[in-house]
C-alpha cells in the first residue's frame, strides 16, 4: 500500500507492506540473508546480493517514501551514512551552502572529511533565506538545510530556500530529523532530497542507528542508489524490521511528543531559573509564523539556557533528573537531556558554537511520551 489516498497514520502502519506471499505473515519477515538463489546467471527474483537490495529494507524504504510523499526511499546504516551519500554527488571544486547551526556530526563531516576532498562549505545564517544569494556562484551545487535546527530550534523557510535553489539550479536537501514527516514534508515545499536520522523519531525507541534519503527526482534517485550500493552504508534486515515496527506508532508518538512538549515549554518559559527557552511554538519565536506555515505542530524538542549557571552547576542540574536521562540522541519514547556544548556539539570549536548560541549553560531536552505529570514533577524537583 503506497497510495497517497490514505492518511498519514494508515500509511505509517501499512505503506510498503503486504502479507508475506509465502506464508501470509502479517509482519514483514526479517530476511536475514546476504545473497539469493539464481536459477541461471542473472536470472533471479529481483534480489541478487543484500547490499544492493533486501526485502525487509525495501518494505521500509517504501514506507518512508510514502510518509514523505516521495517516489523513492533509500535506507542507510546511519544518518551520517545518508548525508555522506548526498555529499558524494559532488566533485572537487563544488561548493555547498549550509546553516551555521548544524547537527555537530554533519559539521564535522563537512569540515573534517569532505573539505579535504576539495569541496567548499559556507556556513551561514539561514534565518533569512535571502542571505543565501551572495554566496551563490557557478560552483554552488548543494544547499543543505536543517529545520528546526539543533539545538537552538531556529526555523528555516523551506519554500523560500527551494525557490532560490531552483532559480540557481542548486540541489536542495533538507535534514528533516527534528520535525519527522509527521510534522513537515520538505519535498512538498520544493526540496529535492529529504534526509533523516531514522535513529531518532522514526525508529522512536532508541534501539537502532539508521538513516534515510527520500526523493521524487528520478535522476537524483539513480545517482544516490548507485552511491548507496557502491559505497555500501546499507542497514541490515533486523534493524529494518525494528524501524518498520517503530513506524507503526509514529503518528501516536508524535502527537504525544507535541502535547508534552507544549506543556514543558510553557512551564519552563515562566520559570525563574530559566533565562531562555527555545521552542518554535512560542509566538515570540523569531520565525514562529514560518514554523506555523510549514509545520503541523511544534514537536517535543526544547532547549533552555539556565540563569546564572556556570559549567559546574549546569552539569549538576543535567545529572539530577529521574525521568530525563542524561544521554546523547533524541526522539525516543523516553525523555532525554543533553549538554550540547560537551556532548552532541563538542566537535564544533567553542567560538563557532557560542556564535550559534550553544553556550555552556544551554541544555537540550527531548521530551518523551511518559505521563506529563511525571515529566513536569521531575523538572520541578530539579529546578525548584
Ligand atoms: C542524529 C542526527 C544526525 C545523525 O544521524 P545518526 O543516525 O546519528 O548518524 C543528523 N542530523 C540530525 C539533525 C541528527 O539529530
Amino acid at each position: 500500500m503506497n497510495q497517497q489516498e490514505f492518511k498519514f497514520g494508515t500509511r505509517a502502519i501499512h505503506a510498503g507492506q503486504e502479507p508475506d506471499p509465502t506464508t501470509g505473515a502479517i509482519m514483514t519477515p526479517i530476511y536475514q540473508t546476504s545473497t539469493y538463489w539464481q536459477e541461471s546467471p542473472g536470472k533471479h527474483k529481483g534480489y541478487a546480493y543484500a547490499r544492493g537490495k533486501n526485502p525487509t529494507r525495501s518494505a521500509l524504504e517504501n514506507c518512508l517514501a510514502s510518509l514523505e510523499n516521495a517516489k523513492y526511499g533509500l535506507c542507510f546504516s546511519s544518518g551520517m551514512g545518508a548525508t555522506d551519500a548526498v555529499v558524494k554527488l559532488l566533485k572537487p571544486g563544488d561548493e555547498v551552502i549550509t546553516g551555521n547551526d548544524l547537527y555537530g556530526g554533519t559539521y564535522r563531516m563537512f569540515t573534517k572529511v569532505f573539505a579535504n576532498y576539495g569541496i567548499k562549505f559556507h556556513f551561514i545564517d539561514l534565518s533569512n533565506p535571502q542571505n543565501i544569494i551572495p554566496y551563490i556562484n557557478a560552483n554552488t551545487k548543494l544547499l543543505w538545510v536543517e529545520t528546526p535546527t539543533n539545538p537552538t530550534m531556529q526555523i528555516v523557510d523551506i519554500e523560500a530556500c527551494a525557490k532560490i535553489a531552483k532559480t540557481h539550479q542548486v540541489t536542495f536537501a533538507v535534514d528533516n530529523t527534528f520535525a519527522s514527516p509527521y510534522l513537515q514534508n520538505p519535498l512538498d515545499l520544493g526540496a529535492d532530497i529529504v534526509m533523516h536520522s531514522v535513529t531518532k523519531y522514526l525508529g522512536g525507541h532508541s534501539d537502532v542507528i539508521m538513516g534515510a534519503l527520500l526523493t521524487s527526482n528520478d535522476h537524483l534517485y539513480e545517482r544516490l542508489a548507485f552511491i548507496h550500493n557502491s559505497c555500501g552504508a546499507t542497514p541490515g534486515p533486523m534493524d529494518s524490521f525494528l524501524v518498520l515496527r517503530g513506524l507503526k506508532t509514529l503518528h501516536l508518538r508524535m502527537k504525544a511528543h507535541c502535547e508534552n512538549g507544549r506543556q514543558v515549554a510553557t512551564f519552563l518559559k515562566n520559570h525563574p531559573m530559566i533565562e531562555k527557552v527555545y521552542w518554535p511554538g512560542f509566538t515570540d519565536h523569531p520565525n514562529h509564523e514560518i514554523a506555523k506555515k510549514q509545520m503541523r505542530d511544534f514537536g517535543g524538542m526544547i532547549s533552555i539556557v539556565l540563569k546564572n549557571a556556570d559549567l559546574h552547576k549546569t552539569f549538576d542540574i543535567a545529572s539530577a533528573f529521574k525521568v530525563f536521562t542524561l544521554a546523547e540522541s533524541l526522539g525516543g519514547v523516553e525523555s532525554l537531556i543533553n549538554h550540547p556544548a560537551t556532548m552532541t556539539h563538542a566537535s564544533i570549536p567553542k567560538e563557532e558554537r557560542e556564535k550559534a548560541g550553544v553556550v555552556d549553560n544551554l541544555l537540550r531536552l527531548s521530551v518523551g511520551v511518559e505521563d506529563v505529570e511525571d515529566i513536569l514533577n521531575d523538572l520541578k524537583m530539579v529546578l525548584g
